[in-house]
């Protein structure tokens, strides 16, 4: 892809995404972000959201491997959402162009009973991407700060000595989620972090669709439908979260999620957008390996292959 026409892109990329781009959670409000919103689109300019999508993993392709190549750069991306709201299928739509030895994606569920016998940030930390790689956290230590707080009975489970498993715990958990996403960023780590906001109604009509569609069913889980009877204390649980740890190095994005379409536009814009901000550049050849180089295609030149058999 040509430099003007990625430039471009980038542009147009980052007017769509900067509206749900928070850094600063003071003055967040999650009632603010409509899940049906697709501003500045129209549902008659899908197709054509379709397209440049198609374009932006195009791009997205081509960061990535200048990413790889430099080999300085960690990207990591998490993705937080109630069921059903598109978590599998945006990473899956974004990543596509990407290629898979500079992409890694790691899901996080219920703790096993070797991670229960840790601290939380434990079992996520052993998935970090390496320098070049961009590493995809479905569900991440912000499960701490969600289902662990909707359900008490998990955080029993960990096993903390009392005394630091009192009221303050949520606020501790903030303050070190942050303290360890700010370490992660001066080690050379960009973050950046999605709530695909679904509203209830459109979970609603997804779940109906996966027991109506017999290549659908698979996803249907009972325990699904139970997660929706505690709609409101998760809502608030999010809203808290990103209020806490929403920074100018490792922003939230409240993704609008009851149109997949959009919701991938957004996420695929919020991806190149972190890539193109990074100083990514292919790394320098110098005069040395230059001078390797021209030897080795003389030699090549003038080399004659014996038979192959
Ligand atoms: P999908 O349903 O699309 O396959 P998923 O991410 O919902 O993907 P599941 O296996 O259905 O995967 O669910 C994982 C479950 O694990 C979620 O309910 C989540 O809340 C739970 N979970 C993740 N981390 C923790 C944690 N630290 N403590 C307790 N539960 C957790
Ligand atoms: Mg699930």
């Amino acid at each position: 892809m040509a430099r003007m026409k990625l430039k471009k892109l980038v542009q147009e990329t980052r007017r769509l995404c900067q509206p749900y781009c928070i850094i600063d959670g003071n003055r967040f409000r999650l009632k603010d972000v409509d899940p049906s919103d697709t501003h500045p689109l129209k549902p008659e300019d899908k197709e054509h959201a379709k397209e440049t999508l198609a374009m932006g993993i195009e791009a997205l392709a081509k960061l990535q491997d200048i990413l790889y190549a430099q080999d300085s750069w960690a990207v990591l991306l998490i993705f937080q959402a109630m069921d059903a709201a598109g978590k599998d299928g945006a990473i899956k739509h974004v990543m596509s162009g990407i290629n898979p030895q500079g992409c890694q994606v790691a899901s996080f569920k219920a703790p096993s009973a070797e991670e229960l016998d840790h601290d939380f940030l434990w079992r996520c930390q052993k998935s970090l991407p390496e320098r070049g790689r961009i590493g995809i956290f479905n569900r991440s230590y912000y499960e701490e700060v969600l289902v662990v707080r909707v359900h008490p009975e998990f955080l029993a489970k960990q096993k903390l000595p009392p005394t630091l498993a009192g009221k303050k715990i949520w606020d501790h958990r903030f303050e070190d989620i942050c303290a360890f996403e700010r370490y992660l960023t001066r080690n050379g780590v960009a973050i950046r972090k999605f709530f695909l906001h679904v509203s209830q109604a459109e979970q609603k009509r997804r779940f109906l669709e996966r027991l109506d569609t017999p290549e659908k069913n698979w996803k249907f889980s009972e325990a699904d439908i139970a997660e929706r009877q505690h709609w409101r204390e998760y809502m608030v649980a999010y809203e808290e979260m990103i209020r806490a740890t929403a920074t100018p190095w490792a922003p939230w994005y409240v993704v609008p999620a009851d149109h997949k379409w959009f919701t991938r536009a957004v996420v695929a814009g919020a991806v190149i957008d972190a890539l193109a901000s990074l100083d990514l550049e292919y790394p320098e050849v110098g005069k040395a390996k230059r001078a390797e180089l021209a030897a080795a295609r003389k030699a090549l030149h003038a080399s004659k292959d014996p038979p192959a058999r």
